[in-house]
């Protein structure tokens, strides 16, 4: 995929204030400190676009950027980080819940993995969350460049297996390096055949 222009629409505090879900759309999300941000700026060639959190989890808002006029990719808020209080969390899922449930054109969410913890506890929470709203989704693994290369089919094997478990996972699993660009051309292919 050609990614022409990638530029910063909107950051709304729920699915209510997004922009019209006029055109096709792709949703990150994953773990605080996962890579998400750095992955978005990586996939795009725009370095600015999303911005690298210095304080985890500190913002709890859905920002769309504008891809090529065409299409949106949305960076959703990271889960996952210790200093949260259950209204938080509450909140937290209820704007992703909503967000996930009334976006019509999103054609799919990927589900941001560190490959070196592999799928933990939270990321299955969030699994079963998107098992309910049917949206399908694939899991990514990030900052492959952390793994020795003999390690990568086990890691990829287990998130397989994890992705398994869930009705509305694909099987197939992603590994990306926003530092060293592994995987970044399969993942533009992807979602450029998900756009037609
Ligand atoms: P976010 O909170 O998920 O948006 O994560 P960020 O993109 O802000 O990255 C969190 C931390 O992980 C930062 O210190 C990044 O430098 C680091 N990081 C992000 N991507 C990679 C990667 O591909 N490889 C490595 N080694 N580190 C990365």
């Amino acid at each position: 995929m050609i990614i022409r222009s990638a530029t910063y629409v909107i950051s709304s505090p729920d699915h209510t204030k997004s922009p019209a879900p006029d055109r096709p759309e792709y949703a990150f999300i994953g773990r605080s400190n996962v890579g998400k941000s750095s992955l978005i700026n990586m996939l795009t060639g725009n370095d600015k676009l999303a911005k690298t959190s210095a304080t985890p989890g500190k913002t709890q808002l859905i920002n769309h950027f504008n891809i090529n006029d065409e299409w949106y990719i949305v960076d959703l808020p990271g889960y996952g980080f210790a200093k949260r209080s259950k209204t938080e969390a509450d909140s937290w899922q209820d704007m992703i819940f909503s967000y996930l449930r009334r976006r019509a054109r999103l054609r799919r969410v990927l589900l941001l993995i560190d490959a070196r913890r592999g799928v933990m506890d939270s990321d299955q929470q969030v699994m079963a969350l998107l098992d309910q709203t049917a949206v399908s989704y694939g899991l990514v693994l990030t900052k492959a460049d952390e793994l020795k290369s003999a390690e990568r089919a086990n890691v990829i094997a287990a998130a397989g297996q994890e992705a398994h478990k869930h009705t509305a996972a694909l099987a197939e699993v992603q590994l990306t390096s926003a530092l060293k660009g592994d995987g970044i051309p399969e993942l533009r292919t992807h979602l450029a055949a998900l756009a037609q």
